[in-house]
């Protein structure tokens, strides 16, 4: 059954866990309690208002993953709006979500890229924020008065992510307080999380798999959260031995990697037993789940997971209950279903698009009534994946409706590449697709068709110009036409077999 909301601010997630226990942790940093953090958190997001940023105002945060960022977060969603951007992006890519959010502020490290603090717009207003000795994080704003009167209720946006649409342009998803609760409560009954746990945070905490699974469904359990500077397959296994944590959530390709490096790190995986391992975000292959069990002894749950729901969906179970390799699993907290295209939902074994429904799903996207008539039929939101409900009620995806490259768990929107492509003086023509690939599920590729002349290492650097290292297509095929369906459609889905490209790795 789908959870109604649980009816809470990220402030109040945060104070189940005992004052002196450890709530997060990070390499060569000053453990943070539960209590440090909950005052750190308080007295940033009261250094804020008095600095003028309050409710419904937009803070971006370009910064790697660490105690920095999850502080920083937990400060702008409980004084304002938190809206985290990917630290990799280009300077347009930057601009162009200040611009969308509307963001009044900018909190960096001075780690932070360059390229954040160049695309500034006007009016907006830097804030540094430094890692003190005792692990807190300060800001350089003004000392302030802890006054609460102006922290977010369950009802107000905690944050603001987008996700790809229909158009070039992404669509912002406002999650609230209220609805990053429920995700983070329903996790934890999946996982059965509790104080004695403690999650290493390998997932980006700009994405809603890394904030909700890995950081809130954590501290929401009273338990510990470590967080390394990033995933990094080299030092992974130094951190499980140091910090000892009992579970992790990553994406496929993530542990893919790990397990390529497994053998050499043998002793450290046998003294080192995780009470379960979560995938997340994209397709992992039956033997991929096989081997990770295998080699760590581990039951590996995959779940399923999407912004607009602030994260998960649906997800396997802990054992004793059945996990099955080629399923997302069973809604916990939340209603999955199957719909046609007429909105009538299916019975179990059908084949239709997945819908979910619970106290974890947005309400809308911001400004956007033309996407929420689309996305949400009779109570239920369509997630624009295929899939049907097996005869344990176990959800199976088959495809996808919706036009998105998965790349590792990286959503791309290949309007966006087209867009760039387009904007090359010698391209007529331009259509960016997935090919299959053994590690990422997806890889981006794009094919041109020039009204002048250009090659393809051209028009890979005019895409870096503009757009994040992940984006860039890895091979542009230059041809004489598109190859066009029946009706004279692009055809974006079958562009890879068209081609005759051969899954990649
Ligand atoms: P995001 O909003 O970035 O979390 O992306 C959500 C999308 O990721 C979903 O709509 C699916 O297309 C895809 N996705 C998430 N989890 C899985 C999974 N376990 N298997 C296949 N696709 C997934």
């Amino acid at each position: 059954m789908a959870r109604e909301s649980v009816i809470s601010t990220l402030l109040d997630l945060l104070s189940r866990g005992a004052d002196d226990a450890p709530a997060l942790l990070a390499p060569d940093r000053p453990e943070l309690s539960f209590a440090a953090l909950r005052a750190n958190v308080r007295g940033l997001a009261a250094q804020l208002n008095a600095a003028g940023i309050g409710r419904g105002d937009r803070v971006a945060i370009a910064m790697g993953n660490g105690p920095e960022m999850a502080i920083s977060f937990f400060a702008a969603a409980t004084a304002a709006t938190a809206a985290p951007l990917n630290p990799k992006y280009r300077r347009e890519e930057f601009a162009f979500y200040y611009e969308d959010t509307r963001a009044r502020a900018l909190i960096v490290t001075a780690d932070s890229p360059a390229e954040a603090r160049a695309a500034m717009l006007p009016g907006m207003r830097v804030i540094e924020a430094t890692a003190q000795s005792d692990g807190r994080l300060a800001f350089d704003l003004p000392d302030a008065p802890l006054d609460e009167h102006g922290f977010a209720t369950p009802d107000d946006m905690a944050m603001i992510l987008h996700t790809s649409g229909t158009t070039s342009r992404p669509k912002r998803v406002p999650i609230r307080h209220r609805n990053l609760a429920t995700s983070a409560s329903n996790i934890g009954e999946t996982y059965q999380l509790s104080p004695n746990d403690r999650s290493l945070c390998v997932m980006p905490l700009f994405h809603i798999h890394g904030i909700v699974a890995s950081l809130l469904s954590s501290l929401a359990a009273g338990s510990a959260v470590i967080c390394p500077p990033g995933f990094d397959g080299l030092k992974f296994w130094a951190w499980v031995d140091e910090f000892k944590p009992s579970w992790y959530s990553a994406v496929p390709t993530m542990h893919q990697l790990l397990l390529a490096r497994a053998e050499r790190n043998a002793d450290l995986i046998a003294a080192n037993r995780f009470r379960f391992i979560r995938s997340s975000s994209a397709a992992l292959p039956p033997v991929v789940m096989e081997r990770l069990e295998a080699t760590f002894g581990a039951p590996v749950l995959e779940s399923y997971g999407m912004t607009e729901a602030s994260h998960q969906m649906a997800s396997n179970p802990l054992p004793p209950a059945p996990r099955k390799a080629g399923t997302v699993g069973i809604g916990i907290g939340v209603d999955v279903g199957i719909m046609d295209e007429a909105g009538n939902v299916l019975p179990q074994g059908e084949k239709g698009e997945v819908v979910v429904r619970g106290g974890n799903v947005v309400d809308g996207y911001e400004n956007n009534p033309e996407a929420n008539t689309a996305a949400f039929t009779r109570g239920w939101f369509r997630t624009g994946d295929q899939g049907y409900l097996d005869s344990d009620g176990y959800l199976a995806l088959t495809g996808r409706l919706k036009e998105l490259i998965n790349r590792g768990g990286e959503k791309i929107s290949p309007l966006e590449i087209d867009d760039v492509l387009l904007r090359h003086e010698a391209v007529a023509e331009a259509l960016a697709f997935a090919v299959p690939h053994k590690t990422l599920g997806e890889e981006v590729h794009a094919a041109v068709v020039l009204k002048s002349e250009a090659d393809e290492r051209v028009l890979r650097e005019h895409c870096a110009a503009s757009l994040a290292d992940f984006k860039i297509p890895r091979r542009i095929h230059i041809l004489a036409a598109l190859p066009r369906g029946a009706t004279g459609k692009l055809q974006r889905i079958t562009m890879a077999k068209t081609l005759g490209l051969a899954p990649e790795s």
